[in-house]
């Protein structure tokens, strides 16, 4: 045992002690129960009315889950107080230790929006692109950058773990959860597993492999989700069942593990989905055999939201042999995130039963711990973080603003294979901009922004696509917005072209699976303009390829997939005036008809409407990755 600094009265609480001797040193004063708390996250609804209890029950972690925050309309400045409250409570515990608070920051700080505070002061988090339209820049050091201004806008608020990155590999886009995906591909997956980095910091050459990471203040702890197949399942079922060969699990969806693994992932989040009909929760071979024995991971193996409940056909039910199987099968963390005592007080007595033993509890703690120390928790200081400036600062915005430009990918422009539709003049007389997309920033930033299924409207500080439009043209020019046009406006003949924005309503998870038959929704004067005789260039916002009709794509004079682009719309002015050529490729396959699916690169009869990598540029070659 290394020696205890002068002050300390217990190597734990030394921060020059090496961390391994730090987290024997504390597991061997904690109790059975303090162990299990150490297990057990809660969701800040749980905590808020009752504070005490964190440090009762030596709760280990917190979360809001889809956006839940302290309370109605909260600034930035109310989710650190809470935070903050939440921490004090946690190092009031017999022991002092820490809490984490975890958060879905998916695509940005996306919880912290503006939502009705109207104050100037108070800004909304930067919103970048979900990950499909990060998957079609190909582009890991922007990624990294997203991960690094990510974990700065999540510092600023007192918190220290997002659960991201996602690396499903999606091969059937009639998943809810496509666009937390970068690509059907799993080699781009790989590579965007860059934001690892990005939150967490840069391991040194010599970090041993498998051990997690988090380089200081200004970084988060991140997990890789959802281990492993999520993306995989039959027909696109979210938490459905992957049938594969383990050969094919292993290189199609676990392969982005090693890099995460590589860059010192912290933790990994199991997935709701079964694999050849065995729940992942409760795999053992998967999630210790392979992920802790096998690929050497360290850090801590968390459940998904009452994923342990969901073990059972009839949710919930026959919850102790649940959490039995689950912790046994090499779980670390429980996100419970309501049902705590139960789960606390069935623990502790599988424990006392001899069922569960003594030596995977204290597996599972040490995980815990050590990436609390590794995170510097132990020394945690209140005021000594990023200020709230950060948040949706002009830097993180220009970032994303970057993002969404190379995020669009060019379907076709022109209705003559020898002349380009785009880009548009910017000095054109009278231009009109319609759809129900084209000045929604919650639609544009899609699920999981503000609330977990995602809204309407102004939710925060961003820019529209309507508005983007209307600070890219010239002073002379007149813009006409209407979301729906009239017949009158249609009929006009002095209209240079017209812009139309539509696209799919947020939704997130199993809701969103197969929602509205991934047709491309159009409505009567949505028809009407594309019909009609004004050149158009149709932007289509989703989250996935959606079905286009041969004679959509006939009428229209040039197609943009702008996926789900987040806060900065102006990314998009700034490559469709010209400023910026366009970079983008395909992330997933371009299907022509729903009954092709599953249609991704590796199927057979691959006869898509546009193939994995296809992205056109001003200069009009056809580029494939
Ligand atoms: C999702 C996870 C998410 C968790 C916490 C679950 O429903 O599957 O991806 O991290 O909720 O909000």
């Amino acid at each position: 045992m290394s020696e205890v600094a002068p002050g300390m009265d217990c190597i734990y609480k030394d921060p020059n002690a090496p961390v391994e001797a730090r987290v024997k040193d504390l597991l061997s004063r904690m109790t059975l129960e303090e162990k299990v708390g150490q297990m057990t996250q809660i969701e800040r609804r749980v905590a808020q009315p009752n504070p005490d209890l964190i440090k009762d029950h030596c709760i280990g972690s917190i979360l809001s889950s889809g956006g839940s925050g302290p309370k109605e309309k909260a600034s930035a400045q109310d989710w650190a107080d809470m935070v903050d409250e939440f921490q004090k409570k946690a190092l009031e515990s017999r022991l002092g230790i820490p809490i984490i608070y975890g958060i879905d920051a998916v695509h940005g700080h996306n919880s912290v929006c503006n939502n009705g505070v109207h104050d100037n002061s108070i800004r909304g988090a930067t919103i970048f692109p979900h990950n499909v339209g990060l998957g079609a820049t190909r582009d890991a050091d922007l990624v990294q950058k997203i991960g690094e201004a990510t974990a700065l806008e999540i510092r600023a608020t007192g918190m220290h773990y997002t659960f991201a990155p996602c690396v499903a590999v999606c091969r059937d886009p009639r998943w809810g959860r496509c666009y937390e995906s970068y690509s059907e591909d799993t080699e781009i997956v790989r590579k965007m597993t860059s934001l690892v980095t990005g939150l967490q910091g840069k391991p040194p050459a010599e970090h041993p492999k498998g051990y997690p990471f988090v380089a200081g203040r200004n970084n988060v702890i991140a997990c890789a989700k959802h281990f492993v197949g999520d993306g995989g399942t039959e027909k696109g079922v979210n938490e459905g069942n992957t049938i594969s060969s383990y050969e094919d699990l292993e290189r199609i969806h676990m392969a982005p593990y090693l890099d995460c693994i590589s860059q010192g992932v912290s933790t990994i989040m199991a997935s709701y989905s079964s694999w050849n009909g065995r729940k992942l929760h409760s795999d053992h071979f998967l999630l210790t055999e392979i992920l802790k024995e096998k690929l050497g991971f360290k850090g801590f193996v968390i459940s998904d939201w009452e994923g342990l409940d969901k073990l059972h056909e009839t949710r919930g039910e026959n919850y102790r042999n649940c959490i039995s199987s689950a912790v046994m099968a090499g779980m670390d963390m429980v996100m419970v995130p309501f049902r705590y005592e139960l789960f606390v007080k069935e623990l502790v007595s599988l424990v006392k039963e001899g069922k569960i033993p003594m030596e995977r509890i204290d597996d599972a703690v040490e995980r815990i711990l050590r990436v609390k120390f590794v995170a510097g928790l132990f020394e945690f200081n209140f005021s000594d973080r990023p200020s709230l400036e950060t948040i949706g600062c002009k830097l993180h915005r220009d970032l994303a603003r970057e993002a969404v430009r190379k995020s669009l990918v060019l379907l076709k422009n022109g209705k003559d294979p020898k002349k380009n539709f785009l880009p548009l003049d910017r000095n054109a007389k009278r231009v009109l901009v319609a759809g129900t997309h084209a000045d929604n920033l919650g639609y544009q930033c899609g699920g999981w922004t503000s609330s977990w299924y995602g809204e309407s409207g102004k939710i925060t500080t961003g820019t529209t696509i309507l508005d983007a439009i209307k600070e890219a043209v010239s002073d002379e020019t007149e813009i006409i917005y209407e979301e729906e046009p009239t017949a009158d406006t249609l009929a006009r003949r002095d209209l240079s072209f017209a812009i139309l924005a539509v696209g799919e309503k947020p939704y997130a998870e199993t809701p969103g699976d197969n929602l509205g038959g991934l047709v491309l929704p159009l409505n009567e004067a949505d028809i009407s303009l594309v019909t009609g005789n004004i050149p158009t260039l149709l932007i289509v916002v989703s989250g996935r390829p959606l079905v286009l009709e041969p004679w959509l794509l006939e009428k229209i004079d040039a197609l943009i997939a702008a996926w789900l682009p987040g806060s900065e719309g102006g990314g998009i002015a700034d490559v469709i005036f010209g400023d910026h050529d366009f970079k983008g490729r395909l992330p997933v396959t371009w299907f022509k008809q729903v009954e092709q699916l599953p249609l991704h690169i590796e199927v057979n009869s691959y006869d898509p409407l546009f193939p994995l990598g296809f992205g056109l540029t001003y200069k009009k070659e056809k580029s494939l990755n």
